[in-house]
């Protein structure tokens, strides 16, 4: 009997975290699984929902504006047992794939500093540290994917104040080839620590990143099932999408 494939997928804070789109994401998460006969349950966690993080296979977690990620941090239980926080980062040491964006991606840091000086301790679960700068890294993002097989050239947009470093060590996701990335002076985008993918690439990311989303449903669905493979899909419109904003940028 061919197994029932299904995936479950959080989504976190759908109605605060999601700048430009960013819940496109799990749309895309959800359509190249249906395609492919594997069942997406989508579960949205909203301030004051909560759910059995031993039973996600995925997490998704969009952007959003300072005081956005400032009204979360009760609600994440940052350095209390028990607490979501906790939680997503025993789910991040045991290699549950997360996807994170923007401010999501900060999140899941040790700290930001915000514009106006004032320190927000994170969850620390992944060991990067974001401080806002003078003005906004705001446009077109391309990046050289080099943590994800095949290096794909990933194409996005960004606008953010933070400035993201890299502990010592901490492998970047990418390398900017157009735009700034993590700081716009390292040349590093993104993070890729365990299965934690953070990027600074809103539009939503994955639709025209195929190879992207890929990478992340194959990591959840070998971890589950692991004699599972993904079979490939027709790409040719992703693909067009994709290549139309490379060319735009002339990668
Ligand atoms: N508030 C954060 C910053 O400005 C994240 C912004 C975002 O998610 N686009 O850096």
């Amino acid at each position: 009997m061919e197994q029932d494939l299904q995936l479950n997928i959080c989504h976190l804070y759908p109605d605060i975290l999601n700048l430009y789109g960013d819940r496109g994401n799990t749309i895309t998460f959800s359509k190249r699984c249906e395609w492919r006969g594997i069942k997406a349950n989508v579960i949205k966690l909203g301030v004051g929902d909560d759910y059995d993080f031993q039973d996600i296979d995925l997490f998704f977690i969009g952007g959003g504006q300072d005081f956005d990620q400032h009204a979360l941090l009760d609600d994440l239980g940052i350095g209390l047992a028990g607490s979501k926080a906790s939680r997503l980062a025993q789910a991040i040491e045991k290699d549950v794939p997360v996807l994170a964006i923007c401010g999501g991606y900060q999140l899941l840091g040790e700290y930001y500093v915000d514009a106006s000086g004032d320190r927000m301790d994170f969850l620390g679960a992944i060991p990067i540290y974001t401080e806002a700068g003078d003005g906004r890294l705001i446009g077109n993002l391309a990046y050289k994917a080099d943590a994800i097989e095949g290096s794909p050239l990933v194409v996005g947009f960004e606008n953010h104040a933070g400035r993201t470093r890299l502990r010592e060590g901490v492998a970047p996701l990418g390398h900017v080839v157009y735009g700034s990335g993590n700081n716009g002076e390292d040349g590093t985008e993104g993070v890729r620590y365990r299965n934690v993918f953070g990027t600074y690439s809103h539009g939503p990311l994955l639709p025209k990143n195929p190879a992207f989303a890929d990478c992340l449903l194959r990591i959840a669905l070998e971890r589950k099932y692991p004699y599972s493979a993904l079979p490939a899909l027709d790409d040719t419109l992703e693909t067009r999408a994709h290549d139309a904003m490379a060319h735009k940028l002339n990668q």
